[in-house]
């Protein structure tokens, strides 16, 4: 195996990281190189973990602030009542115990790629070789009119896990029968897009068995969305005369909020007063990589950050990665599935770096299900090569769950134990042991 040549400064930094690392970590030898990672949700706990499966000379810190991870996939089937979040809570115990990852639980407030530090909110300062950052989404506050953090509060987006998603639920259980839940649904790109439309499905479950008289009002700023046909056919099926969907072009696009009226203006000049008020909003790449200038400034992928489709590496500033939602990667959604796949491949990508191995072809996978109902089951597969003009789905790979299979309501039920199976794999080979 090759070894990269490291300068004095950067062996040292490679040093102290290793004497952090726990007491049961693998690792004997000082190590190689020392690789940080910004984010400990599904791309950057995959990427830490696999770059130390990869090279476990290697040191590997990662800088997350949380001690448990709340996940948004599953996160619709808390708010319909039929999962609990402890169900969707993750710790970093076997990423820190067995793999000898070690967790600042801090927040990354500035990157300096010219010394190669991160600089943490609680004033560390932690050098690196390589950076892998995975920060995920943030919510573009303002972006619609009156939609502030204030504001999420009683119209809640809970498009991030954990407090967000128990406020829709609570607000929800309170909502009386005979209510209308209006839901205010972005334009592409977006995290998770079948999302939306697996909570309107979830939802309309959870008012199905519980408040029958109830409505559910979807207005959203697209004319087409992810498995329209499957979704619109379930809907249908399920729950006939309980979903409006209104797209963009018959007024859907929400402009501005009232939230202290919990009402939602749309483009037109529309009104619609609801007793429960979901805001999926227009988003960006999580703070971090804009403030470090990972992200387009301007054009249409403003915002999100460029990367080389084999590597990952930022095509803005080299040495840093950037994996996950906060990533543009061509024709690969922004998923949970495809922020694992990511952080496989770019630890491989890393592993192979440092010690001065040529890159791995990589070929990414995303499958994304959704449940209509805890017992009907959709889902839309891809795989994906690098390609010179980035990455693009492989024509004949993938597919989509088919819209009148022979015996559906098995074939339904199957693609639900799919979901759920996808789920605890995915969860347990990145915060698992
Ligand atoms: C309702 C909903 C349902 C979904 N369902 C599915 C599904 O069924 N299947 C699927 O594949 N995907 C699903 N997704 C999408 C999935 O949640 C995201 O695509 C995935 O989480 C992206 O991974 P990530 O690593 O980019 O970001 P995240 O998983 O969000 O992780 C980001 C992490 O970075 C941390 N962080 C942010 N900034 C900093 C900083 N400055 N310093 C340190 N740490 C920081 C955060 O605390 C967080 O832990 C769903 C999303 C939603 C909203």
């Amino acid at each position: 195996m090759t070894r990269t040549k490291l300068s004095r400064r950067t062996f040292t930094g490679a040093l102290l990281a290793t004497s952090a690392l726990s007491a049961c970590a693998v690792q004997t030898a000082p190590a190689k190189a020392h690789v940080v990672v910004i984010g400990g949700g599904f791309g950057g706990a995959t990427a830490a973990k696999f770059i130390r499966l990869e090279d476990p000379g290697i040191a590997v810190t990662l800088i997350e602030p949380k001690s448990e991870f709340v996940t948004c996939p599953f996160s619709n089937y808390v708010i319909a009542g039929f999962k609990q979040i402890g169900e969707i809570t993750h710790n970093y115990n076997a990423l820190t115990g067995t793999h000898g990852v070690r967790h600042v639980r801090d927040i990354a407030v500035a990157i300096d790629p010219a010394t190669k530090t991160v600089r943490t909110g609680g004033g560390q300062s932690i050098r690196y070789d390589k950076l892998v950052v995975s920060p995920g989404i943030d919510i573009r506050w303002g972006a619609i009119e009156g939609y502030t953090e204030a504001a999420a509060e009683i119209l809640p987006h809970a498009w991030q896990g954990g407090a967000q998603t128990l406020l829709l639920r609570r607000q929800l259980e309170a909502m009386p029968d005979g209510g209308v839940v209006a839901l205010a649904l972005p334009p592409n790109p977006y995290r998770c897009p079948p999302g939306p439309y697996e909570r309107i499905s979830v939802i309309a479950h959870y008012l199905k068995t519980t408040k029958p008289r109830s409505k559910i009002l979807a207005l959203d700023a697209k004319d087409a969305f992810s498995k329209q046909p499957l979704f619109q056919d379930g809907w249908n099926a399920l729950y006939p005369g309980l979903i409006e969907w209104v797209p963009l072009n018959k007024d859907g696009r929400i402009t501005q909020v009232i939230a202290g009226e919990k009402t939602l203006v749309s483009e037109f000049g529309q009104r619609h007063r609801a007793a429960v008020v979901n805001v999926v909003p227009p988003q960006f790449a999580g703070k971090i990589a804009r403030d470090a200038g990972l992200a387009n400034p301007d054009g249409g992928s403003a915002g999100w950050c460029p990367v080389d489709p084999i590597t990952f590496e930022s095509t803005r500033i080299k040495d840093i990665h950037v994996i996950g939602d906060a990533s543009i990667a061509g024709a690969m959604p922004k998923s949970g599935f495809a922020a694992n796949s990511q952080g496989k491949f770019v630890a491989k990508a890393i592993a192979a770096a440092l010690n001065g191995r040529p890159a791995f072809a990589p070929v990414y996978a995303n499958t994304c299900y959704s449940l209509l109902a805890p017992d009907y089951g959709i889902s839309v597969a891809d795989i994906y090569r690098a390609t010179p003009q980035g990455i693009v789905a492989v024509q004949g790979a993938g597919g989509v769950s088919p819209r009148t299979p022979a015996d559906a309501a098995q074939f339904r039920h199957l693609e639900a134990t799919y979901t759920r199976g996808w789920y605890s794999s995915a969860t347990r080979e990145i915060w698992g042991a």
